[in-house]
């Protein structure tokens, strides 16, 4: 018997090497445990409009960039009732735009308030750069406001390589664009050898869009919410209720592994380094 071998063989080329980079988000991640800073001026613009939400509410949309999560929350059908009650008429883009000018300024004033390095953040960061991983970043927020964080956290011992937030793309999240442009400047390749670390659904895809591997932070994020003594002091039984409502949410969106925060990340790059020697792909 003889075989037709470009017919009937085909051979599948794969990557065996290391991971190159690790790709953090920001708020929620690396800092402000809870991701509060946001949320609570999101509730503040809406406010001056007249129509109060909920933290909840304004933490649907999160990781998007800041004037598309307004938008987004506009179109929350019970914030749009409340809105058309209020003003009698449906909320507009000039509305969003007004929100928007407002947010910026309001936001920058309070980051600082919350920008205190989530535990493990720098154990971690010390431990992939003694692999030779190069470290960057993602963030819904806009330049004005990651010059804030990135100096706060260059105090608390923290510097990735590289910085990209949502107004240095066309795209912010969930499209890959701003992990795309880490890996550029990082000067990694193939995007195989990527890790993306987020607390938000639509950051986990930002990851995933790229082609890499998505790693989701179900605790010490938005799908939470609340700050790290809010959530030390959680009876166990009430932890785990959150535990077994976001792992699977972030599972869903595609995430390949999900944990409670940062200071779990060692063994989620074991078994990713493991998985890309067997010739795994994300
Ligand atoms: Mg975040």
């Amino acid at each position: 018997m003889q075989f037709t071998h470009e017919r009937e063989f085909t051979y599948n080329r794969s990557y065996r090497g290391p991971i190159r980079a690790v790709i953090f988000d920001w708020a929620g991640t690396t800092m402000d445990f809870g991701c509060m800073a946001p949320a609570v001026v999101f509730c503040k613009v809406f406010e001056e409009k007249g129509v109060a939400i909920s933290m909840e509410e304004a933490r649907i949309p999160m990781g998007a960039h800041k004037k598309v999560h307004i938008g987004l929350i506009t179109e929350i059908p019970s914030v749009r009732r409340r809105w058309v009650d209020i003003h009698g008429t449906e909320p507009t883009s000039k509305d969003v735009d007004e929100m928007f000018e407002r947010f910026v300024p309001l936001q920058e004033a309070c980051l600082s308030e919350y920008s205190t390095l989530i535990p493990g953040t720098n154990e971690v960061i010390a431990e992939c750069r003694k692999r030779g991983y190069k470290i960057g970043s993602t963030s819904g927020y806009l330049p004005g406001m990651l010059a804030i964080n990135q100096a706060d956290a260059e105090k608390q011992g923290y510097i990735p390589d590289a910085t990209f937030g949502a107004g240095d793309v066309p795209r912010g999240r969930p499209y890959g664009h701003m992990v795309l442009r880490n890996i550029l400047e990082l000067d990694v390749s193939p995007v195989q050898s990527v890790v993306k670390v987020d607390d938000t659904l639509t950051g986990i895809e930002e990851g995933l869009n790229a082609g890499g591997w998505g790693v989701g932070l179900a605790i010490s994020g938005n799908e939470v919410g609340v700050q790290l003594d809010e959530w030390n002091a959680m009876p166990e039984d009430v932890k785990q209720a959150h535990r077994d409502r976001i792992y699977p949410t972030m599972y869903q969106r595609g995430a390949h592994y999900v944990i409670d925060s940062i200071a779990d990340m060692i063994p989620v790059l074991d078994d990713i380094e493991a998985r890309l020697k067997r010739g795994e792909k994300p």
